[in-house]
């Protein structure tokens, strides 16, 4: 150790005592739905909280809250529930989310309010209500996107909302670190989820353009996003916070192509 730094005196639980509950918004389907059977086959008893009722306990020793994500009640009632499947809140992972295209000339302040309710709103109620739950070695991890630091065309409340989602996740981090508890997001690149397969049907984007964009020259899958977002919660990375994470086959760092 490095003369004159002292280690910080945050208890961490040991292999035995560490909580095993984790809550996943927007779990009925996509991504919400990979990142829950992620934590599952990890060993986590998971808690699926989604506006749609084909939300469904991914079996024995999970469970699943059907309700809005920016409700504190729905939330609370999902946190007590991972804490008694999972001996304690171990996770909390903010996934649900909106996508709703448009000029910016005229489009409706409403949808605007709504769009943002639910990706950025429900993250703040959320980190508000599992706080308590969340002791040292917790950790939240937010869904964010490619679009939260590039320009896109007609997606400007989308855009905002994950940029502000990463706002969030950095201030978390800096608030609740000597706590011992980890804020981070990942930010996934094109998935074919339903919410990318309805911005194709709008012809607002297509699988080519995106294709073009991309340098692995794919689509992500589900579990590849799930995956990132495991490791980020896991001891693994217990000395990642604040950071956002690219899931997006190299969208982000993408120059010109390697073909012609
Ligand atoms: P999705 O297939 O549309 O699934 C989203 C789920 O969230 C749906 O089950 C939806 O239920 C639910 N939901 C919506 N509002 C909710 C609310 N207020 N409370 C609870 N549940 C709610 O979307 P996805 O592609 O998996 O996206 C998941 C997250 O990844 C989002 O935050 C999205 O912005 C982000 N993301 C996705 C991509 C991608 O390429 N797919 C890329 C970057 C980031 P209903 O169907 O009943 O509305």
């Amino acid at each position: 150790m490095t003369a004159g730094v002292e280690a910080a005196p945050v208890a961490s639980p040991t292999e035995e005592t560490r909580p095993r509950g984790v809550v996943v918004t927007g779990a009925a389907q996509g991504l919400g739905r990979a990142i829950a059977q992620g934590f599952a086959e990890a060993g986590a008893a998971v808690v699926g909280v989604d506006l749609s009722d084909a939300v469904a306990p991914l079996g024995t020793g999970h469970d699943a809250v059907v309700g809005d994500a920016g409700d504190a009640a729905v939330l609370g009632r999902a946190v007590a529930r991972a804490a008694e499947l999972g001996g304690g809140l171990a996770t909390f992972v903010a996934n649900a989310g909106v996508t709703s295209p448009g000029e910016t000339v005229g489009y409706p302040l409403s949808e605007w309010d709504r769009l943002l309710d639910v990706n950025l709103r429900a993250a703040f109620v959320g980190a508000q209500v599992v706080r308590q739950a969340l002791g040292p070695g917790g950790s939240i991890v937010m869904v964010s996107s490619i679009c939260a630091v590039q320009g896109f065309a007609a997606r400007a409340s989308y855009c905002a909302s994950k940029a502000g989602i990463e706002g969030l996740v950095r201030s978390l981090a800096v608030e609740w670190g000597a706590d011992g508890i980890r804020v981070n997001a990942v930010a996934p690149g094109t998935v074919a989820t339903d919410m990318q397969r309805a911005m194709m049907a709008s012809g607002r984007a297509s699988a080519q353009r995106y294709l073009d964009r991309i340098p692995m020259d794919r689509f992500g899958e589900p579990s590849e996003i799930a995956d990132a977002v495991v490791y980020l919660a896991s001891p693994r990375a217990s000395y990642v916070t604040g950071v956002v994470l690219p899931v997006d086959g190299g969208w982000a760092v993408g120059g010109l192509p390697a073909r012609a």
